[in-house]
Parts: structure tokens; sequence; C-alpha cells
């Protein structure tokens, strides 16, 4: 596969322009409409020579969709091109905290955790009651085991365990850090993908896929970051374009009730995969099964993951009563909430929990958790009765110390939270998965309404329904992705091979890329400088390459910014830096305190140039 160059200067500034635009705002871009009449006018012109050509396209560069492109380049894909819409990869990946649940695994087993495929099948279905397709879900069991050592061996962690809703024993794995599971999955992923020299465009939207006579894949209709539309011609399509979460029209067609509904989901999540498959007569399965995550904090939309549950966290309610079993299912504790007065709780937890989750800390950072000593002096934070907080939480004690939940039944009661400070953060539920989606066989191959096959289109992770049935539970999707992502890749492989095999690469970043150059003369003096600013998770250091008076490269060269959010920064900043010669550039929107701390480091460095 031809290199792709993702990182140098002059390298990234396709993507650049594109993340410089999005910096305005993303309601800027086209709507759906707009943007369908310039494809259907441009596709109508498009001239040969714009016609581009891969083997295989995979269309989002979430988990499934870089999953995808990671194992089939794996197995020999040679020319293979990954579309992204947004300008960062990551999707909704990037959001997931909790875990990815695998049984059988050599980590359950060290710490003496008896589980089986059979258990694991059992309580998926039962978390989805029974609506789950059950050969999709025997599938992800059987094979969670080996995405937990391929995460990990594509220089992932996922080496811990721990307990989430609807799991009858520990399942749930995670980073040895205790950190999120999506940052750590991406920035694995990128690394892979970047390693791998496969090209990943960003800010190009697939539209349309294309069918020949006989009903088998033949290309994509993409816009470009320019909005140029294209035609890629391919043998074979990946959709893995995620879920619907974010498109409140969408979920309000499928769901009524959830009408007002806000979401955790990122702003790419719109459905765009289930527009494409139903112009195809693509077969669709469960659609009105849309879930909500009982725990999302109502300013912010930020999810408190299911981890400071499982840790040991209770839910109480404005009177400071226990209402549910915490570790119920999502469907159920959601409802649970909705029935308490104005649809809200606390999430309330004592300092053993927070020690035990490292996701907390963000949650304190962003300013939604309120503390207090006591219990007394967290209630009266909250507006909380605080006789009767102090009688749950001494009650849960007891509870805990004898093993029995004697008011709701809960059976995993971690520590007795009795440790001070003592905290609670408001939550109610929020629209957080679509389960529904293109329907699939077993080997992700996307089925008509009539149960046929669509030759060469494969689909994966949050577009295909069926895995979960009714409800998910908490960790099955990055398992679903990393499985059905993987066998996404294989079966694309596969199809391409019976049919004539793999083509060079002919699509690769290094053609999209525009040099940056200086649009305006700088005043520094030559040399190479080094300034530190502070991110959003501490100090960034910066290399500063000063040319005939003028700022030509920037390197990043320490830092602890989340991946899929600081490579936006990155390449705008530096870019625009480049070009303006100055520091008093944009940043990114969703990337504000990494854009800042880039420029403050580039600033220090400058200072020295002077
Ligand atoms: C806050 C949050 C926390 C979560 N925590 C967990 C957890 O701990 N464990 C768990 O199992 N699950 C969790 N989930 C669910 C899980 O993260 C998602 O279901 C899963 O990551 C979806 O992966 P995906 O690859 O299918 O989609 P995504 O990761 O969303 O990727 C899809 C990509 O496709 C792109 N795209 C869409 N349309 C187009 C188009 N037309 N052209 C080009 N690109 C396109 C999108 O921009 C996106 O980048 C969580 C979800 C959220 C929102």
């Amino acid at each position: 596969m031809k290199k792709g160059k993702l990182i140098g200067f002059a390298a990234m500034v396709a993507a650049a322009a594109a993340v410089i635009a999005f910096s305005g705002s993303f309601h800027t871009r086209l709507n759906k409409s707009e943007k369908e009449k310039n494809v259907q006018e441009a596709v109508a012109e498009v001239e040969p020579e714009k016609e581009k050509q891969a083997d295989i396209v995979i269309i989002g560069a979430g988990g499934a969709g870089m999953t995808a492109a990671v194992e089939a380049v794996q197995k020999g894909a040679t020319n293979l091109v990954v579309l992204e819409k947004m300008p960062i990869t990551g999707g909704n990946t990037v959001r997931a905290t909790g875990g990815l649940n695998a049984a059988e695994t050599p980590y359950q087993a060290a710490e003496g955790i008896e589980d089986s495929i059979e258990l694991f099948v059992e309580d998926t279905m039962k978390g989805g009651k029974n609506l789950n397709d059950p050969e999709l879900v025997q599938v992800m069991a059987e094979q969670s085991g080996e995405a937990v050592a391929w995460v990990n061996e594509i220089g992932g962690d996922l080496s811990v365990v721990g307990q989430f809703g609807g799991a009858s024993v520990k399942r749930i794995h995670r980073p040895s850090d205790t950190s999120a599971v999506g940052p750590m999955l991406v920035k694995a992923l990128n690394a892979k993908l970047k390693e791998l020299e496969v090209p990943v465009f960003l800010e190009t939207e697939a539209v349309h896929i294309l069918l020949d006579e006989k009903g088998a894949v033949q290309g994509v209709q993409a816009v470009t970051k320019g909005g140029e539309p294209y035609t890629i011609s391919c043998k074979a399509v990946i959709l893995a374009t995620g879920g619907f979460g974010a498109n409140s029209e969408m979920v309000v067609r499928y769901k009524k009730e959830l009408d007002g509904f806000f979401t955790t989901n990122h702003l790419g999540a719109t459905g765009d995969g289930i527009a494409m498959m139903e112009e195809l007569k693509a077969g669709f399965a469960d659609m009105d099964q849309i879930q909500t995550h009982p725990t999302v904090n109502p300013d912010t939309t930020t999810m408190y993951t299911e981890g400071v549950r499982g840790n040991g966290a209770i839910l109480v309610n404005q009177t400071g009563h226990r209402f549910v079993n915490e570790l119920e299912t999502r469907d159920i504790v959601s409802e649970a909430i909705l029935n308490q007065e104005g649809g809200t709780c606390f999430i309330v937890f004592d300092q053993s929990v927070r020690e035990s989750l490292s996701a907390i800390e963000s949650y304190i950072e962003k300013g939604i958790i309120t503390q207090g000593n006591t219990p007394e002096e967290l209630a009266e934070a909250i507006g909380v009765d605080k006789d009767q907080l102090k009688k749950t939480l001494e009650q849960y004690a007891v509870f805990q110390s004898e093993g029995i939940d004697a008011e709701f039944g809960r059976e995993s009661m971690e520590v007795p939270m009795n440790k001070p400070p003592y905290y609670a953060g408001l939550c109610a539920p929020a629209v957080h998965h679509t389960m529904g989606g293109v329907k699939i066989d077993t080997d992700s191959q996307v089925l008509k309404e009539d149960g046929s096959k669509i030759p060469g289109l494969f689909a994966a992770g949050e577009v295909v329904g069926g895995v979960h049935g009714a409800n998910r539970l908490g960790g099955n999707a990055v398992t679903d992705i990393v499985v059905f992502g993987r066998l996404a890749g294989s079966r694309a492989y596969d199809y391409v091979m019976e049919d004539g095999g793999f083509t060079e690469a002919t699509m690769n970043l290094a053609q999209e890329e525009e040099a940056v150059e200086p649009e305006v003369k700088g005043n520094y003096k030559d040399g190479t400088y080094t300034g530190t600013g502070k991110g959003n998770n501490g100090d960034i250091t910066v290399e500063v390459l000063v040319e005939s008076g003028s700022v030509t490269a920037v390197n990043l060269t320490d830092h602890a910014e989340t991946p899929g959010i600081y490579e936006a920064a990155e390449k705008a900043v530096i870019a625009s830096v480049i070009k303006t010669q100055t520091v008093s550039v944009d940043g990114v929107s969703g990337a504000t305190r990494t854009s800042d701390g880039i420029k403050e480091a580039i600033a220090a460095a400058l200072e020295k140039a002077k």
C-alpha cells in the first residue's frame, strides 16, 4: 500500500483546511438536502479523471471501521481506503468509557472468575429480552476472548476485569490504569493504521453506495472536505457509519416517546448508513429499539459510566432514598429514574469509589460533581433531606457487610460507601445507543429485505441491528465493533480475492495534500526552539523550526492529550500558525483547551526566536 503521510507538516494540511473550516461551526456544513442536490448535480457532471478507484472502501473511521481496515490489511489487502465525514477519527467509540465484555479470558482466569461463552450468550439474550439474533450473539461471545487478545496485540491495553450491569460475573475488560476504553482503543487503531499506511480521508462523506446491474457493489459516491463530489469505484464496501443517536428526527421517527431527549452521542451519529441502506432496500432489524443511558448529566450531557455504579455507587432520588437495583439493565434503571420526581436522581459515591476509577476525575474537572465531607454536608449541598441520605448510606453499608441488599436485591456491592468525602452528580436518562440497524449474517454480509445477500457489501458496528436486541448490555458494543469489525475486514478481503484479487493502491493521502506554506513572512531568528503550554490533560511541549525568518514546522514532542481529539487541534492550529506566522489563530471546536495549549507552547517557543 502506498504511503499516505499522516503527520508531517506539509503533509497534514488537507485535513487541516477542513478542520479549520470545522472550527467555525459544524452547522455551517451543508444540510442533507443541499448535499443531495450538489451530489446529484455533480455526479451527473463527474468527469472521468475525477473517478477514483480502490478495492475496499470503508465508510466510517470509528471503532468498527478502523478495526475492519486493520484486519483486512493484516490479511493482505493492498488497496483500501477509509472515508470519515468528521475532521477526526473515533466517532462514538472514542467516547466509550466502561470497557469490552469478553468471556473465558486469561484475565478472568487470573482472578478466579468462572465465566463461559454460554453464560455470556445467556446474559446478552436476557438483557436484550431475547429479541437479539442468537446466531450473531453466539459469534460475538465466541470471538470475544480473541477480540481482547487482538486489541492488546495492536498496542491496546485490556487487562483489568470489572463488574457491569446485566453481567452475571465480572466480564468487562478495561485498561490497567482504569482509564476509559474508547480513547485507548482509538489511539491504538490510529497508530496501527498509520503504521500500515492506510489512507484515512477525513471530512469525506459517503452519500450513496452504487450497485451494478447484477446488484453487486461497484462504488461509493462521496463528497470531499472541499465540498467536491466524486465516485470511488470498488469491489467491496464495509459500512461502519455507527448509529443514529444524534439524529433526533430519526430517533423520534422510530420511537416517539424519545422526543425532546438529549443524547450522549457525537455529532456525526446521524444514521447516514441507515439512509444509504434504505436506498438499497436492505433488511433492517429492531429499528425501534433505542437505548437510553440512565446516568447522564443533563447540563453537560456527560455520561457517568456504569463503572461508577459497578464499583459501588448508588442512586438516590430527590428525597434521599434509593429506588432501584443500580446494577439492573439500562432500560430498567432509566425507567425507574423517569418515575422519580423531576425524572432525575443523584449518583452518590464515596472516596473509595473515586479512587477506583480514573474516569471520575474527568467528571470532577467538568464541575458536575458536588462534594461533602459528611453525608449530611453532601445532602445539604444537593438539596436532599440530610437525615434521609445519612440513613440511606448507613443502611447500604449494613447490606454491603451482610452481602444482601434486602431492599432491591443488588448482588455486587463492592464497598460499604463510608469513606469520606462523599460525592454526588445529578443524572437523567439520555439517548445512548441505537440497537436497530441493517441486517447482516454471521459473515457481516449485508442482507436484503428478502434475506438474500448484497454481494460485496459488509457492515459492522452500531449501524447493524440484531446483536443487542431490545437492550444492549454495557460493554457489549465495544465487543461488537471489534468482533464484527474484524469479521467484516476479513470477509471483504476474501470477497475481493475471489473477485480477481487486489490491485495497486491509487488513492493515497499524498494526492490530497497541499503543502503548508507561510502566506506572510515571519520575523524570527532561524533555529529550532522548544516551548511548553497547558493542554487539557497536562503540559504540551512543542519544537518549532524557523527557516529564513518564518515558522516552517512545529512538532508536538510531548503531551497527554486525548487521542482522536488532539490530532484535529494539532493539524489545524499548526497549519494556521505556519500560514499566518502568528499564534493568534482559531482553535478547534471540541478541542479548545488542547488548541490553546498548543498555541501557548508555540508562543513560548517563539518568544525565544524574537
Ligand atoms: C458516551 C458513550 C459511552 C459509551 N461507552 C461504552 C462502553 O464503555 N462500552 C461499550 O461497549 N459501548 C459503549 N458505548 C457504545 C459504543 O461506543 C458505540 O456503540 C460504538 O463505539 C460504535 O462504534 P462504531 O464504529 O459502530 O461507530 P462510531 O464509533 O460512531 O463510528 C462511526 C463513524 O462513521 C462516521 N460516519 C458516519 N456517517 C458517515 C458517512 N456518511 N461518511 C463517512 N463517515 C461517516 C462517523 O463520523 C464516525 O466517525 C458508548 C457510547 C457513548 C456515546
